[in-house]
């Protein structure tokens, strides 16, 4: 198993004005492993369709809070948890599938978990209905060129 070298954890409420916040916290916190700029705005990416899922679905017409959960492991593993107490997600994997959106009025794609995916090397959903989602993202950062 590898060790998880570092751990950060953020709360915040889900006004939207925070998905620039989470995605811009996560980055300065994983950017210690150096990874290259394309690796941290791909991560970056997918924790913002992450976010941004708990403030649009998650909390549809109320504000709660998002929890955001950094870990650094000693692999160059990065995992990131996203949590809300929403809604929650009737059918996980109807939901992922791309282009399915509950909110097709509403300039949605239905394409935040294929982004998810193609930006992150593992995703996995655990939610029940009425009490809330996890989102857990895993992307492993390349070598680092002094590593090589
Ligand atoms: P886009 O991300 O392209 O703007 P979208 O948010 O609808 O559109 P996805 O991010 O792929 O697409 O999510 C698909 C669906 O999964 C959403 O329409 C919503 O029904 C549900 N969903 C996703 N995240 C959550 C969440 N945290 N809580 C409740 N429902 C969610
Ligand atoms: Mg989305």
């Amino acid at each position: 198993m590898e060790k998880t070298v570092q751990e950060v954890r953020l709360q915040f409420d889900s006004f939207s004005a925070n998905e620039g916040f989470a995605r811009a916290a996560v980055a300065a916190f994983a950017a210690q492993l150096d990874p290259t700029v394309a690796e941290l705005s791909e991560l970056k990416t997918a924790v913002s369709e992450a976010v941004t899922n708990c403030v649009v679905h998650a909390y549809r017409d109320t504000i709660g809070p998002v929890t955001v959960t950094v870990q650094l492991l000693d692999d160059r593993r990065v995992v990131v948890k996203v949590r809300d107490k929403g809604c929650g997600i009737e059918n996980v994997s109807r939901a992922m599938e791309p282009l399915f959106t509950t909110a097709p009025g509403e300039d949605r794609a239905g394409l935040g978990f294929a982004v998810m995916q193609s930006f992150s090397d593992l995703v996995k959903v655990r939610s029940s209905p009425g009490r809330g989602t996890v989102v857990t993202l895993q992307k492993t950062f390349s070598p680092r060129r002094r590593d090589v």
